[in-house]
C-alpha cells in the first residue's frame, strides 16, 4: 500500500473508509477512474480533521451513482447538473459529493461558467487554491498515487493560501469568501501575489458580482465552521459582511452568542458519536440580535428556501418539546437522562444547553454532554466478549446499550486501571542517567 493510502486510511473515520471503498469498487465496475479530491486531501496532509469527502470521476458519474444507490443503499441527489455532481449520503450517515472531472470557462466575473469534461489534471488546475488542488488515485493501476500539479503540498508546509492562477478571484469572486473562510479555519497567511490579486478585485468592486446563490451556499458553509464568530469578524473587517446583511456589524454580530455556542460545542468529548445539524443553530444565533425586518431582508437577499428560513424557529420548537421530556421528574437516573437525550438530534441538545432556563434541564444536559457521553464511549465491544454474541447482531447492540445504562447508573464499575509497573532495577545505563 502506498504511504499516502496508508495515511488516508488512518485519518478517515471507519465510516469514511467504508465510503471510499464503496466508491472505489463502484468505479472499477463502472469502468471509470475515481479520485479523492478537495478538502479531505488538504486536511489529511495538513493535519486537520477531515470533514467531508469529494470524489472526482474521469468519465460519466451516472452509472457509478446508480450502483451506489441500488447496491449500497446510498442516498443520492443531483445537486449540480452541469458538473453531473451528486450529493451522497451513505447508509451510516457519511456525507460525500461526486462529480465529473471538468474545466470551467468564465465569460464574465461571477457569471455561471461553461463546463466541459476534462482530465483530472485539468480539473485540479482549474480549482481555487493550490492546497485544494491535490488528488489521490483510487484506481487499481495507480492506487495511492498523489497528484499535486500546483504544489499544494509546499503551500501546506508554508501555511500559505495561494490561488492557482492570476484570474482565480476575478473569474469567481465568491472565492474571496472561500478564501477568508479557509484562512479563518486554518490560520494560514495569504500569499503575496494572492493578496495583491485580492486588492485589485476589491478595487474593481467585483464582490458585488457574487450571486445570491453563492452567498446562500457560503452562509451554509459558515454554519458548519467550528468558530463562525472569527469568520464573521474577518468579513466585517474586510467590509464584506454587508453582502449578507447591511445590519451585520458591531453587537449585531452576536459575538457573545457565538462564543457561548462554541463553548457548548467544546463540551462534547472528542471521538464520541454525536451529530448535530448546524444550520438552525447558526441562524438562530445570527438572528438573535436582528429585528424582524433585518431577518426578513437577509432571507430575501440570500434567497433562502422556506425550510432554511424557518430552521431556527423550528429548532426552538423541537427543543421546547425535548425540554419537557428532559425536565420530567421521571428521569431520576443517569441512564434515563442518557436515553432521552441520545435519541434526540444533537442540535436540539446543544440548543437546550444554550437556552433552557430550567435549572434541572440545564444540569441534566450538562451532565449528558460532559460526563455520560464519555462514560458510554468507554464501554467497548470487548466488554461484551463473555456474552459470545455476534457483534453485528441486534442482540449485541441491545446488550451493549444495557451495559452502558448499568455503567451510568453505577451498577457496573469499570475495573480500575492496573497499577504502574515498579521502577526498573538500576542497570549501568539508567543508573548513569539518574546520576546525571
Ligand atoms: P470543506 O472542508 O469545507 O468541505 P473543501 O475544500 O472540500 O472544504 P468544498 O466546498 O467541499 O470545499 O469543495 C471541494 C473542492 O472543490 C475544493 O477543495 C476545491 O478544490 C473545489 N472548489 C469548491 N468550490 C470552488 C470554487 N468556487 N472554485 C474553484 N474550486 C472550487
Ligand atoms: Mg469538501
Amino acid at each position: 500500500m502506498s504511504d499516502y493510502m496508508f495515511m488516508l486510511e488512518n485519518h478517515l473515520s471507519p465510516g469514511q473508509n467504508r465510503a471510499v471503498a464503496l466508491v472505489e469498487a463502484a468505479a472499477r465496475e463502472s469502468g471509470v477512474r475515481a479520485f479523492l479530491t478537495g478538502g479531505a486531501l488538504r486536511d489529511m496532509l495538513g493535519g486537520f480533521p477531515i470533514r467531508d469527502l469529494d470524489f472526482t470521476i474521469e468519465g460519466p458519474t451516472q452509472k457509478i451513482v446508480r450502483l451506489l444507490e441500488k447496491r449500497d443503499g446510498v442516498r443520492t441527489d443531483l445537486v449540480d447538473p452541469p458538473r453531473k455532481a451528486y450529493s451522497l449520503v451513505f447508509a451510516d450517515g457519511v456525507k460525500a459529493e461526486i462529480s465529473i472531472a471538468h474545466e470551467a470557462q468564465y465569460l464574465k466575473p461571477g457569471a455561471r461558467p461553461r463546463i466541459r469534461p476534462a482530465t483530472i489534471h485539468e480539473d485540479l488546475k482549474r480549482r481555487d487554491f493550490t492546497i485544494n488542488s491535490i488528488a489521490i488515485s483510487l484506481n487499481p493501476a495507480s492506487r495511492g498515487l498523489l497528484l499535486d500539479p500546483e504544489n499544494g503540498l509546499g503551500d501546506l508546509e508554508r501555511r500559505e493560501l495561494r490561488t492557482n492562477s492570476n484570474y482565480t478571484l476575478y473569474d469567481d469572486p465568491s472565492r474571496i469568501l472561500r478564501m477568508f473562510r479557509l484562512r479563518a479555519r486554518l490560520g494560514f497567511d495569504l500569499n503575496e501575489k494572492t493578496q495583491s490579486q485580492y486588492h485589485n478585485v476589491r478595487e474593481a468592486g467585483l464582490e458585488s458580482k457574487i450571486p445570491a446563490e453563492a452567498l446562500r451556499a457560503e452562509l451554509r458553509e459558515m454554519a458548519e465552521e467550528p468558530n463562525p464568530a472569527g469568520l464573521l469578524e474577518t468579513l466585517e473587517r474586510e467590509r464584506l459582511i454587508g453582502l449578507f446583511s447591511p445590519a451585520l456589524s458591531g453587537v449585531k454580530l452576536n459575538a457573545q452568542g457565538f462564543a457561548k455556542l462554541l463553548k457548548i460545542r467544546q463540551m462534547v468529548p472528542f471521538g464520541v458519536d454525536f451529530h448535530a445539524s448546524n444550520l438552525g443553530l447558526f441562524l438562530h444565533t445570527l438572528f438573535e440580535k436582528f429585528t424582524d425586518r433585518e431577518r426578513k431582508d437577509l432571507i430575501k437577499r440570500l434567497k433562502l428556501t422556506a425550510k432554511e428560513a424557518s430552521a431556527p424557529k423550528e429548532l426552538a420548537q423541537r427543543a421546547k418539546k425535548l425540554e419537557r421530556v428532559v425536565g420530567s421528574p421521571k428521569l431520576n437516573r443517569a441512564s434515563l437522562v442518557y436515553k432521552a437525550l441520545r435519541s434526540a438530534p444533537g442540535e436540539e441538545v446543544l440548543f437546550l444547553m444554550a437556552h433552557s432556563e430550567k435549572r434541572i434541564v440545564h444540569d441534566r444536559v450538562k451532565n449528558y454532554l460532559t460526563k455520560y457521553l464519555e462514560t458510554a464511549n468507554e464501554v467497548t465491544d470487548k466488554d461484551l466478549a463473555p456474552l459470545s454474541l455476534d457483534p453485528g447482531s441486534k442482540e449485541f447492540a441491545k446488550a451493549k446499550l444495557e451495559r452502558v445504562y448499568a455503567t451510568l447508573d453505577g451498577r457496573i464499575r469499570k475495573p480500575a486501571p492496573p497499577p504502574p509497573p515498579p521502577p526498573a532495577p538500576p542497570t549501568p545505563m539508567n543508573a548513569w542517567a539518574r546520576r546525571g
